[in-house]
Order: C-alpha cells, then structure tokens, then sequence
C-alpha cells in the first residue's frame, strides 16, 4: 500500500524531506500557504561551520552524505567580531554564505527544483485539516505555533529581527557579527554581503515588543555610523522564535526544521537543522525507524546550544570585551573555528573568567560539577 504524507510548508525542512521521501519512492502533498517559493524578503544567511559541529563542512555533508544538491552564494574565510569595546578577527575556511528570497540561486528554490511532488500553492493547512486523509503529516511549517498547540514546546529565544540591504564597499568574503547588550538584549548582528557593494545588516534584539525595535536600530546605525559609511535600500522585520520540542514525532506528526526545536537557541540558526531534519523524517516514514533516535544528534547539539544561549544571556558587555579578548590566546581561534573540538567547552572556559561571574555560576548554569 502507498503511503500517503502530507508535508505543511515548502520552505527549507519540507522540501529535504519531500527530495528524500521521493527516493524512497513516496511522493508527498505539499502544502505552502503562500504562492511562492521562497522569502518576502531577499537576505544572505549564513552555514557557519562552528554551528554545525562535528559536521565540519556542511554544503560538502549536504551534498555528499545526504545527497542533496546545494550551492552556497560564497564561501566566506573571515569573521570579525565585535564587542563595545573589543575586535578580533578569525580567518580560515569558516563557512558559507546563503541566499535566500525568490532568486534562482535561494536555498529555497534550490531545494524545490529537486522535487517533482505537486505542491498547493495559497493553501494555509493545520494538522487538523489532514489528519483522515494522510498516514503521516510532516509540520514543516518554520513556526512554533503547532507544537505550542500540542504541549512539546519549549520556547528559549524570542527576537525581533530588523534586516536592511547596503550598497557600498564590502569584503565578499568576509561575515562581521557584533556582540552589545545595550543594542541586542545578549542576541547580536551580523553584516553579511551578498557581492562587493551590496550586503544585508540584521540585529537580533531578543524579549523586546515590536514597538521598540525601530529604536534598537537607529541607535545601531548612529553608533556605528552606518548610514555614513553605506546606502540603505530596502528594511524588513520579522518575529524570530528558537526552542526546543519534547518529543520529534507524536501520533502521526512529524515535526521538522524551526517547529522541530531546529532553529539553535544560541544564534538562532537553523538551515542545517532544517535540511537534515527533513531527511529524517523522510528515513523514519519510509522505513518505520524511531524519529528520535534519527534526531539525537541535532537534539543533543541543541540542549548544549540552549546552555551556551544562558551564559550569553547573563554576560555583560564588559564580559563580551573580555571573551573577545580571550579569542585572541595564541593558537585558540584557529582551534575553535578549523578543528572539531566542542566550542562550547571553549567559549564556556573563556566565559568562566568573565569579570562579572565566577567559574562556579558557569558551571552551576551548565549543570556541570
Ligand atoms: C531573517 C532570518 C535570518 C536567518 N538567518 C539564518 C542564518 O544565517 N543561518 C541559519 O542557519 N539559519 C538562519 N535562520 C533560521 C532558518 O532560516 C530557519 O531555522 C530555517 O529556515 C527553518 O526552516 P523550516 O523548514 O522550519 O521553515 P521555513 O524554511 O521558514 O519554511 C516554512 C514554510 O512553511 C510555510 N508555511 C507556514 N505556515 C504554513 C501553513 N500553516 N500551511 C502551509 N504552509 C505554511 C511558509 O510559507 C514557508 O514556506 C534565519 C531566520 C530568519 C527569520
């Protein structure tokens, strides 16, 4: 007997899944509530390789081991960071940057000219909707609305996200992430360019309402003299929730990608997640094998994100200056960026000496002993 999947969103988890269910010869129903493959508004993202630990390259993971086919915009082989008061710079193969939006090129499209499965586009579905006529529903839906619904949420970031395109002169090759409680609220920024004069500046203001975003931006932008250095395009913002889920698969939902707890509660990153989690569920259907236990590794890495995400929480600025500062130990940042240790022992060993903290709070909030 054919089984029949239903997969609610053609975004980033549902299309892996669909790529995989297809090899397995299933062909799913997709399901996207908009008429479009892709963003409303084009962006760069970013595959950092430190996040995606121990998979060390991830466009070579995606394509060789999962067999899905990826181009990355860039490769990028620099990462300045910044704190009020502190900068350091790290070189190296560090990741890749990503488009996404409606271009060609987007992750997005990328994904979906893979898959031959008939998607309804305009058609908005909960679980609900499908339960009597599918045997497995995928919640590919990027939200955290349908776990919250059924209990196995658990919510550990909230961010408002103000995104702007520049022209002016970039490094193609280079990501700038700036850490300052005063403008994020212990989230960040990130300056990731598209091309030589255009790029995309996003701040992540975490637990703030919508109505005071517009005054974490201008004070960024004054701070750091953007408007003078760059010509602003085009704004957008978006809500942008991380979390967790107590369980990847209930009754006869899968649950994938951000509405899988795949969206890293650390920088609230989660294209990787996304496109293995997808994979997943499509092994775990096809084959009846324990979607948990597909999923321990991605789950594991979260729980160890979501411990990182509480130290930066309870970091100040004079603790980031200081971590920045600990970056520069000889020989450390090519350690943390080039070689598959865990960076959160790491960075978390840095953070211990933070001036604002004892190692014994650290350890305390890492369940360490
Ligand atoms: C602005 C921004 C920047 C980001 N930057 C990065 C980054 O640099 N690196 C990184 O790794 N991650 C980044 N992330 C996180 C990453 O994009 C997500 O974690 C990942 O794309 C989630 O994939 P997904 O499949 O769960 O959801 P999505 O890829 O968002 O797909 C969900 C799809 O479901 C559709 N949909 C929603 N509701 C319904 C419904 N009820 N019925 C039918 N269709 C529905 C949507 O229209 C959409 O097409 C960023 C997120 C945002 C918002």
């Amino acid at each position: 007997m054919t089984l029949k999947v239903a997969i609610i969103g053609a975004g980033t988890s549902g299309l892996s899944c669909a790529i995989e269910l297809e090899k397995q010869g299933i062909s799913p129903v997709i399901f996207e509530c908009n008429d479009f493959i892709g963003e409303y508004h084009s962006h760069v993202s970013a595959f950092l390789g430190l996040i995606t630990r121990p998979v060390a390259d991830p466009i070579v993971y995606i394509n060789r081991d999962l067999g899905i086919k990826l181009k990355p915009l860039n490769r990028f082989r620099k990462v300045i960071h910044y704190s009020p008061n502190n900068q350091t710079v790290v070189s190296g193969p560090l990741g890749y940057f990503m488009i996404r939006g409606r271009e060609e090129i987007s992750v997005k499209n990328q994904l979906y000219a893979q898959i031959k499965s008939h998607v309804h586009f305009g058609s908005f579905v909960q679980p609900e909707d499908l339960e009597n006529e599918f045997d497995h529903i995928v919640v590919a839906d990027g939200q955290w609305t349908i776990p919250a619904r059924y209990g196995i949420w658990q919510e550990m970031m909230r961010t408002w996200l103000k995104g702007g395109i520049f022209e002016g002169d970039f490094e193609d090759d280079t990501l700038h992430m700036w850490l300052d409680k005063e403008l994020t609220n212990g989230a960040y920024i990130y300056l990731a360019p598209y091309s030589k004069n255009k790029a995309v500046i996003a701040q992540i203001v975490q637990n703030i309402e919508h109505a005071e975003l517009n005054d974490y931006w201008y004070r960024f932008l004054s701070s750091r003299d953007i408007l003078k250095k760059y010509n602003l395009l085009e704004t957008w913002e978006l809500p942008h929730h991380a979390g967790s889920v107590t369980t990847n698969k209930l009754n006869k939902m899968y649950f994938i990608g951000a509405s899988g707890g795949g969206a890293e509660p650390f920088l609230g990153f989660g294209q990787f997640n996304a496109i293995v989690a997808g994979v997943m569920a499509a092994k775990s259907i096809a084959t009846g094998a324990d979607m948990n236990f597909l999923m321990k590794d991605l789950t594991k890495k979260g729980q160890q994100m979501a411990d990182f995400r509480s130290l930066m929480n309870s970091a100040t600025n004079k603790d980031f200056d200081h971590l920045l500062t600990f970056m520069k130990t000889p020989g450390l940042r090519s350690l943390i960026y080039k070689t598959d240790i865990n960076i959160l022992d790491i960075l978390a060993k840095g953070l211990s000496f933070m001036p604002s903290r004892n190692k014994g709070d650290i350890l305390q909030s890492r369940g360490g002993k």
